[in-house]
This record gives structure tokens, C-alpha cells and sequence, in this order.
């Protein structure tokens, strides 16, 4: 019997890659550079990738033997699906391993904005008392609107309702029911903008969705908003959200991805008002176990022709 063999180029945990050993030769080339992983491409069965290698029409050209990528997390906009689709090589993800990790970093940007939580300690380091200066909002009886209300959405829901907050969401394709069954509100677009004072984001990143947060949704917004993003970047329009800011139409935003990412030290992420973390949503010892084993798994299903749970194209 021929082994199969797996290529991963963005890291994997231990665990995810103990179960592939089982089956499978794996070799880890965490950051193996886009030459390299051209030339490399040929020889294997299966590619494993977080978010960071970019799995282009040209890598999949040169991947005479691939039959399926695997993404250890959820958004796979970095793999071309049509490529992919019409090399007949599958593209599985492990979509439920996140989506927790994911909810407590938003909940935490969530109370670190009400509060200024950063600021706070940025002076303290610097030995600076602000305690006048830091008065925060409390987030009890205030309305969050989620737009987005998948996995990750209903998550932040719940929490949000523990902590006293109204919560009320957006998604065009769940049925209102679903959304109501789900814990909260379900509105429009344009209410949530006008009702929220605070608004999280938790749907994807496509044609539609991108700039989606523009100068005309800042329009629509309530006075003093808080924003959060912890989904793409490029779902907010980072030069309205400076304009927003600047006008103080924006109160405070907190953002764990960026347009392009590292951003570097842009005036999005220098701004005072503005809390960024370095798309650390997916980034917990928890998530990254699950993250494994679970693409460990699918991979290994796609390869040995076995039913899938989490096939994308
Ligand atoms: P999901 O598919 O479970 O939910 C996304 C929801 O967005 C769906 O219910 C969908 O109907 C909705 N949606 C689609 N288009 C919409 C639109 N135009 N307006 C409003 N809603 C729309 O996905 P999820 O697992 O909850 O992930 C949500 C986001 O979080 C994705 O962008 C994902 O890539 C991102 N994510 C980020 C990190 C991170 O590290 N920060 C980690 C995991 C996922």
C-alpha cells in the first residue's frame, strides 16, 4: 500500500499531527516561502494550512498528486476554491474548532473598549494616575448588534446576555426564527445601525461584504458607537473608520484583523481610540488542539475516500 504523504506550512499542533503519522508521512515546513512550497508542491497527497500560505491557481497547477487541502481553522480565503474545484481536489476546514476562542478575545475587546482597559494600563507603566480621565460606559442594558449571527455571532450573543446587554442581530440567511431561537433580536441592517451601541462583526469576508462598514454605515450609526472586528479585514473600510473616529462619531474601536495584514504601525493602528490585537482570535492552546485534530482527521477521511463533515468546494 502506498503512504500517503502530507505537507503542512503553517504549523499544526502535536496532537493533530500524531494522528496523521498514524496513516500518513508528514513533513512540517511551518513557513516554507511561496517558491519554495511551489517546487515542493509536486510530491504530495495532502496540504495542511492555516491562514497564512496563500494556496494560489499557480500552486495548485504545480500540484500534480494533491487530492485534498486542509485549512486547521475556518476562513479559507486564502486558497483558491475554483482552482482547486477544477483540479478536483478537496478543501476541507475545521469550522467548529475556533468559534469559542474566537467569542472570548471579542468579549474581552468588548469590556476592554467600555472600559479603556488598555489605556489604563499603557499609564499605569508609564506612572500616570488617569483615573479622571478613564470613565468608562457599563455594557448592562445596552444594545449590541451583531451583524452575522453563525457560530461565532451566537456565542458573543450569549455572553453579551449574561452581562444585562440588549442583543439584537443581522443576517440575511437565517430566517428570523432561527435567529430568535438563537438568542437574539433579529433586525435589519439599518435599525441595528441605528439602535446598537455597540456593534460586533462576525460574518465573512466576500464581494458583498467587503467595505460593508463605509462612510454610509458610519452615517446610519448612532452617536458614541463602539466597534468591534474580530472576522477580515476589509469588512470595515479602514479610512472611513478614521474619519469616524476623528469626528467622534466613532467612540472606540477594537479590531483583531487588518485589510493586510501585519499592518504595521498605520493610523488605524496608532489611533488613541482604537484597540488592535494581532488576529489573535483563533489563537488558544484549546483551539489549537481541536483545530488540529479535527483537520487531522478530515484530511485523512478526504484521502482515504471516507465521508466528510467539513468539505468547502
Ligand atoms: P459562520 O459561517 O458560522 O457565520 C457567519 C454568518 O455570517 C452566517 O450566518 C452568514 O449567514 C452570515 N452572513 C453572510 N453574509 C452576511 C451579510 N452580508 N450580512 C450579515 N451576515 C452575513 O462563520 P463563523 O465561524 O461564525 O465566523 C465568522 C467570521 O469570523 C468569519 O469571517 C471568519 O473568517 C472569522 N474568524 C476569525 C478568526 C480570528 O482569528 N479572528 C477566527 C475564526 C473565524
Amino acid at each position: 500500500m502506498t503512504e500517503f504523504k502530507i505537507l503542512i506550512t503553517d504549523g499544526l499542533d502535536e496532537s493533530g499531527q500524531s494522528i496523521l503519522r498514524a496513516s500518513a508521512t508528514v513533513e512540517d515546513r511551518k513557513d516554507i516561502s511561496a517558491d519554495d512550497l511551489l517546487k515542493a508542491i509536486p510530491e504530495y497527497d495532502g496540504l495542511i494550512v492555516r491562514g497564512r500560505t496563500k494556496v494560489t491557481a499557480s500552486v495548485i497547477a504545480a500540484a500534480s498528486s494533491l487530492k485534498v487541502i486542509g485549512r486547521a481553522g475556518v476562513g479559507v480565503d486564502n486558497i483558491d476554491l475554483v482552482a482547486a474545484k477544477k483540479q478536483n481536489i478537496t478543501v476541507v476546514n475545521a469550522p467548529m474548532s475556533t468559534s469559542l476562542a474566537v467569542a472570548e478575545l471579542t468579549f474581552g475587546l468588548l469590556l476592554a473598549l467600555a472600559r479603556e482597559i488598555p489605556r489604563a494600563d499603557a499609564g499605569m507603566k508609564q506612572g500616570k494616575w488617569l483615573k479622571k480621565e478613564l470613565e468608562g460606559v457599563e455594557l448592562n442594558g445596552k444594545t449590541l448588534g451583531l451583524i452575522g449571527f453563525g457560530r461565532i455571532g451566537v456565542e458573543v450573543g450569549k455572553r453579551a446576555s449574561a452581562f444585562g446587554m440588549n442583543v439584537i442581530a443581522y443576517d440575511p440567511l437565517i430566517s428570523e426564527d432561527d435567529i430568535k431561537q438563537r438568542g437574539a433580536e433579529p433586525v435589519s441592517i439599518q435599525d441595528l445601525y441605528a439602535w446598537s451601541d455597540f456593534i460586533s462583526l462576525h460574518l465573512p469576508l466576500n464581494v458583498q461584504t467587503r467595505d460593508l462598514i463605509g462612510p454610509l454605515a458610519f452615517s446610519r450609526m448612532k452617536a458614541g458607537v463602539r466597534i468591534m472586528c474580530a472576522a477580515r479585514g476589509g469588512i470595515i473600510d479602514e479610512s472611513a473608520l478614521l474619519d469616524a473616529l476623528n469626528s467622534g462619531k466613532v467612540a472606540g474601536a477594537a479590531l483583531d484583523v487588518f485589510a493586510q495584514e501585519p499592518p504595521g504601525l498605520t493610523e488605524t493602528v496608532s489611533h488613541p481610540r482604537v484597540i488592535a490585537t494581532p488576529h489573535i482570535g483563533a489563537q488558544t492552546a484549546e483551539a489549537q488542539i481541536r483545530a488540529s485534530e479535527d483537520i487531522a482527521n478530515e484530511v485523512l477521511s478526504a484521502l482515504q475516500d471516507k465521508p466528510l463533515r467539513w468539505k468547502v468546494n
